[in-house]
């Protein structure tokens, strides 16, 4: 059984096997989450993305998948982007933010990982409403077997803290 706990606070700084990354497709860095970790991550880690992007993701890393680089300087082994849809009301991309998260779990399982922090991916700039967000991301947590032995939601603001542990009670 995997335990599922919401936090709050920076995902930067948390003391795990792996820390999920909301990645673009690029996988070059961008803001949010993103930016954050590779600035305290430091330069080793957008090099690893960059010879992803030269060896098997010549055209990014697509929505829905997930990749695994060094942590740098984080206090973690590992960094997994992964790629949110982003948010449209006029086409359910639900799916494609579960992939995510079951893609996450399986190259944490790939890795050894067994405690593993998300950040709520695809609820910055990819616009995704909050509640529904959490709902994908535990419901999908919840259905996939994996070894992980602990996944941690690290939210950075309260009210994404509590749409996570809303759901988690
Ligand atoms: P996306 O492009 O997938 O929407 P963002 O990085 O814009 O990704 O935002 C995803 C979520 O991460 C947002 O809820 C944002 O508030 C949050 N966030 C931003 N910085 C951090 C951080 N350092 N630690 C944890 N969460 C963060």
């Amino acid at each position: 059984m995997t335990r599922i706990r919401p936090v709050r606070g920076d995902i930067t700084e948390q003391t795990v096997d792996a820390v999920v990354n909301a990645a673009n497709s690029s996988l070059l860095g961008g803001g949010g989450v993103d930016g954050a970790i590779h600035r305290r991550g430091g330069p080793e880690i957008l090099a690893e993305c960059r010879a992803l992007r030269a060896s098997r993701y010549g055209r990014g890393l697509p929505t829905g998948r997930a990749v695994a680089t060094t942590a740098g300087r984080l206090p973690a082994r590992w960094v997994i982007h992964t790629v949110g849809p982003v948010f449209t009301p006029d086409e359910d991309r639900s799916e494609l933010l579960a992939s995510c998260h079951r893609e996450s779990l399986r190259v944490a399982d790939e890795l050894g990982a067994r405690t593993v922090a998300f950040p709520a991916v695809s609820t910055g700039v990819y616009g995704w409403p909050l509640e529904d967000a959490a709902r994908i991301a535990v419901e999908t947590v919840r259905a996939t077997r994996t070894a992980v032995e602990e996944v941690r939601f690290v939210l950075f603001d309260e009210r994404a803290h509590q749409a996570f542990a809303g759901r988690l009670r």
